[in-house]
């Protein structure tokens, strides 16, 4: 089951895309015009978005990377021309797959039903009532607030736990030091943004096999850092 919002202009495109998901069970809205679904995916909760990338008002580019800067649910990029593939990937738009026109709607169900499965399990398994966070072999139990390594659990001082968690709740986005050091700190803590550093460091050395090669924790040059999905 999902929420599920279409951006797509073309009606009667976006309608066949709607039954064949309704068919599937998903809860379907729809937009046909790139500003009003911008508006829509920002203000609801929606699972996953079909974009469409000619939009008028605002291209599926930028409604994409919009979405992007707050939200980390699937996004599937619909586009009529194959040259757009490219210029998806080489944007980097944090696209999470990508479809070309024609295509027949069971693929797109298909699709959809993966990247939903995916996400859902990647981003929070419930075991018992606690909420856990599941990453390759790191295991963090946000309720508990206990963080596993291979099943071996490390000792994560308040600060460090709530850095870690901070970012792993919100993959693939990067954020910059001080707007980690304003999520976690109080403004008045000491050492400012190098705190922020120190942490990241600490963190490192507990959840890393090899700390000069994160593949939790990455480090974005000049820009700050971003947790890898
Ligand atoms: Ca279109």
């Amino acid at each position: 089951m999902g929420k599920i919002l279409i951006i797509e202009d073309e009606e009667a495109i976006a309608e066949l895309q709607k039954d064949y998901l309704e068919l599937s069970g998903y809860e379907v809205n729809i937009e046909g015009d790139g500003v009003k679904g911008l508006g829509n995916a920002l203000e609801n909760e929606y699972d996953l978005i079909i974009l469409d990338i000619m939009l008028p008002n605002m291209d599926g580019f930028t409604v994409c990377k919009e979405i992007r800067r707050v939200k980390e649910i699937p996004v599937i990029m619909v586009s009529a021309k194959k040259e757009d593939i490219d210029k998806i990937r080489g944007l980097g738009l944090g696209a999470d797959d990508y479809i070309t026109k024609p295509f027949s709607p069971s693929e797109l169900v298909a699709r959809v039903n993966a990247h939903l499965t995916r996400y859902q399990r990647l981003i929070s398994n419930s075991i018992g009532n606690n909420e856990v966070i599941e990453i390759r072999g790191l295991k963090i139990d946000k309720t508990a607030r206990r963080v596993y390594v291979d099943g071996n659990e490390k000792i994560f001082t308040t600060k460090e736990f709530d850095l870690l968690t901070f970012l792993a709740s919100n993959p693939n986005h990067v954020y910059t030091k001080e707007e980690l050091f304003r999520n976690i700190w109080d403004m008045e803590t000491i050492g400012g943004i190098a705190t922020v550093t120190v942490h990241i460091k600490k963190i490192r050395e507990k959840i890393e096999v090899d700390t000069a090669k994160p593949q939790y924790i990455e480090t974005i040059w000049g820009v700050g850092y971003r947790f890898k999905l």
